[in-house]
């Protein structure tokens, strides 16, 4: 349940407040980016001036939710001096300094009152205000409650944002953070505009072929472990760069060897350029993955986290996996 007197408190700030920076994690997802969409989109119907400050740009399935180009790649000689003078900060889909990257670093100890909208669980307390749902699917949902909370109104473009973040993150509604409120939620922004088929075909149905090459290769190397009940794999630097494709494309392929009859636990380790890693560990549902995640300094949902890694995936690998191994001894 989400807090009825910190929506209070949130309802007053973005009443009073003009100049509002919004912001999310690193490689941000729908999740993030349909919540931040959805509250510019409200606040500038009210009036406001909304700057929304992101550490990368928006992928491009999520062109839709950025018609007039309002999302910003942060860079601190451009926006620093917005940032550090607008009335409100908002904080959506993320309790994590860390994952803020530099704009946490430069908003971490100013005076500006940081409102945090978030449905992680998290040791870390970020921001002033924190409107924060751990069994809420997405933080669309809580979004929703809180232009609820306000008084609307919704119109299309925030339904379409909204449910983007519930589509996304529940996985098309097949994960276990997927209750009868997220249904209620997603059936009332069809009411107020949502096509959601329309969205099905522009947020799945426009990877290129390059991706879906990739993800043949991903099927094609799997590793089954512990009588078939983890599957792990890897995607190496190397088979980024030969396939032309970006990081972020591995998006949602740590989810699918869970269909394999058998398959507990996931594990996709994926290399960037940078010479770092990114995990990403799912849960069938019978066990919790996060607190391996948190042990590597990482974090995420209890059937769902992430974790980056300093270096390539061979540095860890046997480290982590006989983590995962040692949740079926
Ligand atoms: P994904 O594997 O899709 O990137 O992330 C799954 C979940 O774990 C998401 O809820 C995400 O916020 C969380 N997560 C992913 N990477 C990290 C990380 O490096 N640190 C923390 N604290 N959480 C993460
Ligand atoms: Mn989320």
């Amino acid at each position: 349940m989400v807090d009825q007197q910190v929506m209070e408190r949130i309802k007053n700030c973005l009443a009073q407040g003009q100049r509002f920076a919004i912001t999310t994690h690193v490689n941000p997802d729908g999740d993030g980016l349909g919540a931040e969409a959805a509250l510019a989109n409200f606040l500038e119907e009210r009036g406001k001036d909304v700057y929304i400050f992101n550490s990368n740009p928006v992928p491009d399935n999520y062109d839709f939710l950025n018609p007039d180009k309002k999302f910003l790649t942060y860079d601190p000689r451009k926006h620093q001096e917005i940032l550090l003078t607008v009335d409100y900060i908002l904080i959506v889909d993320i309790s994590d300094w860390q994952r803020l990257r530099q704009v946490g670093r430069d908003i971490r100890d100013i005076s500006t009152t940081k409102i945090c909208i978030d449905h992680h669980p998290s040791q870390e307390k970020v921001g002033e205000v924190r409107l924060i749902d751990q069994n809420a699917c997405s933080t669309g949902e809580i979004v929703y409650q809180l232009i609820e909370y306000c008084g609307g109104p919704f119109n299309k473009t925030i339904a379409e944002a909204l449910y983007t973040c519930l589509v996304t993150d529940t996985g098309s509604f097949k994960f276990s953070n997927t209750t009868a409120k997220s249904f209620e939620i997603a059936g009332k922004l069809i009411e107020h505009g949502a096509n959601t088929h329309e969205l099905y075909q522009k947020i799945y149905e426009r990877q290129s072929y390059n991706k879906v090459k990739l993800f043949a290769y991903v099927l094609n190397n799997l590793h089954f472990e512990k009588s078939g009940r983890v599957a792990w794999f890897a995607v190496t630097y190397d088979v980024i760069e030969n396939l032309g494709v970006q990081q972020n494309d591995t998006e949602g392929f740590s989810d699918y060897p869970r269909v394999i009859d058998g398959v507990e636990v996931t594990v996709m380790f994926v290399e960037t350029e940078k010479g770092t890693t990114k995990v990403s560990l799912r849960s069938k549902g019978n066990v919790i993955i996060n607190k391996i995640a948190q042990e590597f300094g990482g974090g995420g949902h209890p059937f769902a986290a992430g974790i980056m890694l300093n270096g390539g995936y061979k540095e860890y690998k046997d480290k982590l996996l006989s983590e995962v191994y040692r949740l079926f001894t």
